[in-house]
């Protein structure tokens, strides 16, 4: 039986940290980084008008967490949430602990008057993509832009321009783009359709990489 969530304290950090150096090994844009992960966790453990970290404990152990951070929406005119940081330890996936965490999450949202629940997963995450969708949640048709402040450089490595596809090698050149399926040249790869496929062997757009 896995007992419900419950919100983290500074006990956790040093599981949580663990869990999301997980995370971040499987994220093509993150590398993990214990230091900046504790202090982000301890910020939000520390400052309860930022967000909650939920944690599941099994058999003594934390196996998953999630995080609400918290922001507003002009637009709904109420408070909305970005969660963040979905984990589940690799042993206990597809157990249900990721369910109980999101429902946990929302249920909080919900209770405390927020009025929506954004989330950002890996554009080739299928499993997550899947996982989010039986949830009730709906693809944005919105793109995801991003500066980093430290050096001005982006840290998007989705701006690489061409992208190749994992079946057979073709490479998305933008300043091409792929006439015969009307993407109009100097189309970034971001900006093709989701039902875009691949001209050559009709993989979805959801197979090809970044390429460097
Ligand atoms: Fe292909």
């Amino acid at each position: 039986m896995i007992p419900e969530p419950r919100t983290a304290t500074e006990r956790d950090v040093t599981r949580c940290t663990e869990l999301l150096e997980i995370l971040f090994s499987q994220e093509q844009e993150f590398t993990a980084d214990g230091a900046a992960q504790s202090r982000a966790l301890n910020m939000i453990i520390d400052n309860p008008e930022l967000g909650r970290i939920f944690v599941i404990d099994i058999d003594g152990a934390i196996q998953g967490m999630v995080a609400l951070l918290f922001t507003v929406s002009t637009f709904l005119g109420r408070k909305v949430a970005l969660l963040e940081d979905m984990v589940v330890a690799p042993a206990w996936r597809s157990k249900g602990v990721g369910t109980l965490l999101i429902n946990h999450a929302v249920d909080f949202a919900r209770r405390e008057g927020f009025g929506r629940i954004t989330l950002l997963t890996d554009r080739d995450n299928e499993t997550g993509q899947k996982f989010y969708r039986a949830q009730g949640f709906a693809m944005s048709e919105m793109v995801v832009f991003r500066k980093l402040l430290d050096d001005g450089t982006t840290l998007n490595k989705c701006e690489s321009d061409t992208w190749m596809c994992r079946e057979c090698g073709y490479l998305y050149d933008p300043a091409e783009g792929d006439p015969e399926s009307r993407i109009k040249e100097g189309t970034p790869f971001v900006e093709v359709s989701g039902q875009w496929s691949c001209p050559v062997c009709f993989a979805s757009k959801a197979d090809f990489d970044p390429f460097s």
